[in-house]
């Protein structure tokens, strides 16, 4: 849909004139996807303040350029920033996050009366809040996630390994229509729960284990992410009770999450709950981040971090209990800042499921 890309690259336009730029040259392929629906492994975006723009791609994408934004000029050309950084006058803002440090210096060598500034983050402060369209395609995401979930349980018994699980939520969420996972799956057994993002290893589940399993989709670019801890035969006294601190604790910061509160609150709602219960030694991690074109994006969201949630932002929001040489639990839903309450996007339930 060129309109919407135009728009996008509108409001990015009136920033960079904000900036006092005369134009943006944007390199972080996930901002040129976004500004022009193109999706590649080697683009550049060359937006001016007055809105016009210039693309530049390879071969490989040139027919995908033409098909996908038809309305924008295309130079075919490898390299892409140098050849649209060649078309820059006077104040020329760039993604100082995206660019080496090599790149930067052969660019300043090559230009001739041209300024070099920093663009910022400007790019992901527009994506921060998403459209309706864009929300659609998470909701898609996510319910390919619940859904691999519900048909991988069965399969979660003693024997199987971590790595196994792992590779079979990831093939049905494929099977189910997601173009692939959205991140390497986190399948963590018994002590190994203790470990946030422990790597899927040959260990075999056990009978009295927690497994917690943290995945999600891709779908069109948009990204799902979900934890699920569940307990395998019964679960002891220890297991339950940092469940449904975890679980207690999660749905706090769901209450919390709403326009214009400041993102460390809502961090702040569900860490007092576990500090509270003497675990906050075992909480090493922000409650939450972004998610969208990429499954980290601003906002994040923990005690030291500033700024605050807006209408239409999707964020996760998953607090976890992890502790060292027994296992842990962590629950994580994507959700939407609504005005009305938070909209959940991943729906599985979130009662300690016995299996
Ligand atoms: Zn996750
Ligand atoms: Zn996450």
């Amino acid at each position: 849909m060129p309109e919407i890309h135009e728009a996008r690259r509108v409001r990015l336009a009136a920033l960079v004139a904000g900036q006092g730029a005369d134009a943006a040259l944007v390199t972080h392929l996930v901002n040129v996807r976004y500004l022009t629906g193109l999706a590649s492994s080697n683009a550049a975006l060359l937006v001016r303040a007055d809105g016009t723009a210039v693309l530049a791609t390879d071969g490989r994408y040139a027919g995908t350029a033409a098909r996908v934004c038809p309305d924008l000029e295309c130079v075919v050309e490898r390299e892409a920033a140098g050849v649209l950084a060649a078309r820059a006058v006077g104040r020329l803002a760039y993604e100082a996050h995206d660019m080496t440090v090599e790149r930067r210096d052969a660019l300043a060598g090559e230009l001739d009366g041209v300024e070099l500034a920093s663009l910022d983050r400007a790019v992901e402060e527009l994506r921060t809040v998403k459209d309706e369209g864009e929300i659609g395609l998470l909701r898609e995401a996510c319910a390919i996630t619940d859904r691999a979930f519900d048909a991988v349980l069965p399969s979660i018994r003693p024997g199987r390994t971590e790595r196994e699980i792992a590779i079979e939520l990831e093939r049905t969420m494929v099977d189910l229509g997601a173009e692939r996972p959205a991140f390497a799956s986190i399948v963590a057994s018994g002590p190994n729960g203790a470990i946030p993002h422990h790597v899927p290893g040959a260990r075999a589940i056990e009978s009295g284990d927690l497994v917690t399993m943290d995945f999600g989709a891709l779908h069109e670019g948009y990204h799902a992410d979900m934890t699920r801890t569940v307990v395998v035969g019964a679960a002891g006294g220890w297991e339950r009770e940092i469940y449904d601190l975890v679980a207690a604790a999660q749905r706090a910061g769901v209450e919390a999450a709403t326009p214009e509160t400041a993102t460390k609150n809502v961090d702040a709602a569900a860490r007092d709950l576990i500090e509270a219960a003497g675990y906050g030694g075992e909480f090493p991690h922000g409650l939450g981040h972004g998610v969208g074109l990429e499954i980290h994006e601003a906002p994040l969201m923990g005690y030291d971090k500033t700024g605050k949630l807006m209408d239409r932002v999707p964020i996760t929001v998953e607090p976890g209990v992890y502790v060292a040489g027994r296992g842990g639990v962590r629950i994580e839903d994507t959700l939407v800042v609504r005005a009305d309450g938070a909209e959940l996007l991943t729906k599985t339930t979130k009662e300690l499921l016995v299996i």
